[in-house]
Parts: structure tokens; C-alpha cells; sequence
């Protein structure tokens, strides 16, 4: 049987490279990356059952989640390069809007939620690790926290006027559904930010199996660029409106991690690294001339006008 793209319905595919999850929950696996030629879309293969998904996030997926809801409840957060990768994000929603009710999927601890003013923002988050969302929600009771996916029924239709996806659809294992759902939840007007890395992108290119993102695999189910995500986008009628490169932090994050990993396998030394390490500050201008960024928030509107999506359904695509 002819493989296609399950987004552009190309056949021209082939393996991008190999990967190994960084945390090795499955020793000795190697996963393959697939891409499709079309439209840049990747994928992982052998992508794990739905049901198998939980065994790949053990509670310290995240780190210590108790000890960073301490560390901001003493006010101690506030400063580090941690919370600073949040209220960028903050800062980049609130250039769109300033207030109103966001939904943030895949929140965690709510980090990314703890950093939009309350008086402004009614809160919501939603996370599949119930040990995070009920720490949570014990010691921070001002936020509207769920246990569940996207597809909650907790969750109101029409009911936000913000959902975030800070590197989040990538793990999902319908993303179509996913986009579909954030269009029914959005309302008119509404805007969805999906922040996630590029498998188009000069980082994953070069360090190819080195790149940190294919770390995640095989957490990370797809591997977006983006033309194949503004398909998507298309075709559960959100549209699309800008592709921004804001966040330095997470991008240089991941150049360094990759350098790091390439250096310590291909020359059994860190000290390429080392050398390589002052040219890390001049790769993300390269990134940004080109346009090939590591990491990037694409942003898009559902529209004005109630019953947009009425014809919509998933099964139409
Ligand atoms: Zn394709």
C-alpha cells in the first residue's frame, strides 16, 4: 500500500533521519522521522498507541513541578530565565489582546497562566498530568484548572477569547481534531497561538538527529513546518495571520542543546562545543534573514461571524 501525507495527501515521502528519546523510556528504540517533500510535514514512526502515550511522560517530565509552584508562591520565580520564558509569552498574546478568557492547552502547572494578570484574564488550563493540575490547583485556587484533553467536555464551546499551545500540538495524536476542537472553542474573532519547533528550520537541517526537538520523539508525534500547520489551519477555517519568531531564549535554548549533543557524539568530547559556542549568538540572526527559525508561534483568527464553521466537520477533510 502507497504511504501518503496525511495533510497534503502527497506520496513523495521519505525518512528525514533517525531519533533516540532522550529519556530513554524505551531503551535502545530508534525512531524514525518521516517527512513528506509537499508541504515539509514530519512524522514519527513507530508512533505509540494512544493508550501507550502515558508511559513516555513520568512525573519528572517536567521537573520538580512542586518545587517551582514553591518557588513562585515565595516570589522567587520572578527573575529567573524560567519566568522570564513566560511573560514573553504573555507579552506576545497581549500585543493581540489584552484581556478576556484564555485557555491554555497542555498547561502543566499553569507556569504560562501564573504570568497573565488576573484582573484582566480569566484563566483556564487544561493538562492530561493530574499529579501537576491538582498541586495546582491546591495551592493556586484562582486558576481554572482541568485534568483532561482538548476534547473535554469541561471545556466551552464558543466560550474563549484566547488558546495557546505552547509547544503542545506536536504531542497531540490528532492534531486536525485538535485544531478543529480550538475553532469550535474560540469565539468569533477569537485567536489561537501554536508556538511549537520547525522540522524546515536551520537547526534541525544541520543537526538532524542531534537537533534537541528530536529528542522528544517519541513524545513528539509530529514534526510541523509551516506550511503543512497553516494547512491544517485552513482546513478547520481558522485563519491565519503571522508567523512570529519571539522567543530568544527557547531558540538559543535549543541551539545550544543540540550543539551539545552532536559534539559529545561525533567527537566523544565537549570541547568542539566549546570552540563552536560564541557562533551560537549569530545563528539565530542567520534564522531570522531566512526565515528557517528552530522555534516559532504561528497565530490565527476564527472568524467574525457566528456559524462560520457551521459546514465544517472533521470527517470532511
Ligand atoms: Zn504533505
Amino acid at each position: 500500500m502507497t504511504m501518503i501525507c496525511s495533510i497534503c495527501g502527497s506520496s513523495d515521502l521519505s525518512i528525514f533521519c533517525t531519533a533516540e528519546d532522550r529519556l530513554q523510556i524505551r531503551p535502545g528504540v530508534v525512531y524514525e522521522v518521516w517527512c513528506c517533500s509537499a508541504c515539509g510535514y514530519g512524522w514519527t514512526e513507530p508512533s505509540p498507541a494512544d493508550e501507550e502515550l502515558a508511559e513516555f511522560y513520568p512525573p519528572t517530565y517536567l521537573g520538580d513541578f512542586e518545587k517551582v509552584i514553591e518557588e513562585y508562591l515565595s516570589g522567587r520565580l520572578a527573575g529567573t530565565s524560567s519566568w522570564k520564558m513566560e511573560t514573553e509569552k504573555a507579552e506576545l498574546v497581549e500585543k493581540y489582546v489584552q484581556s478576556g478568557r484564555l485557555l491554555d492547552i497542555g498547561c502543566g502547572e499553569g507556569k504560562f497562566l501564573w504570568s497573565l494578570d488576573p484582573k484582566r484574564w480569566q484563566r483556564v488550563g487544561i493538562d492530561l498530568n493530574q499529579p501537576l493540575i491538582e498541586a495546582a490547583r491546591n495551592k493556586i485556587p484562582d486558576l481554572d484548572l482541568h485534568v483532561g484533553t482538548i476534547d473535554d467536555e469541561v471545556l466551552e464551546e464558543e466560550g474563549y477569547d484566547v488558546i495557546t499551545f505552547w509547544h503542545a500540538l506536536e504531542h497531540i495524536p490528532d492534531p486536525l481534531r485538535a485544531l478543529a476542537r480550538t475553532a469550535r472553542l474560540l469565539r468569533p474573532g477569537g485567536l489561537a497561538f501554536i508556538s511549537l519547533p520547525k522540522v524546515e528550520s536551520l537547526q534541525a537541517q544541520w543537526f538532524r538527529r542531534h537537533w534537541y526537538a528530536f529528542g522528544d520523539v517519541p513524545r513528539h508525534l509530529h514534526h510541523f513546518s509551516s506550511t503543512s500547520l497553516k494547512l491544517l489551519l485552513s482546513q478547520v477555517g481558522l485563519a491565519f495571520i503571522e508567523e512570529v519568531f519571539f522567543s530568544k531564549a527557547v531558540n538559543f535554548h535549543c541551539w545550544k542543546h543540540s550543539m551539545r549533543s552532536w559534539s559529545r557524539e561525533r567527537f566523544r568530547s565537549q570541547l568542539p562545543y566549546i570552540l563552536f559556542k560564541p557562533a551560537l549568538h549569530l545563528l539565530p540572526l542567520l534564522e531570522a534573514l531566512t526565515g528557517r527559525q528552530g522555534v516559532s508561534t504561528l497565530i490565527a483568527r476564527k472568524g467574525e461571524s457566528r456559524g462560520t464553521l457551521e459546514t465544517f466537520s472533521p470527517d470532511s477533510v
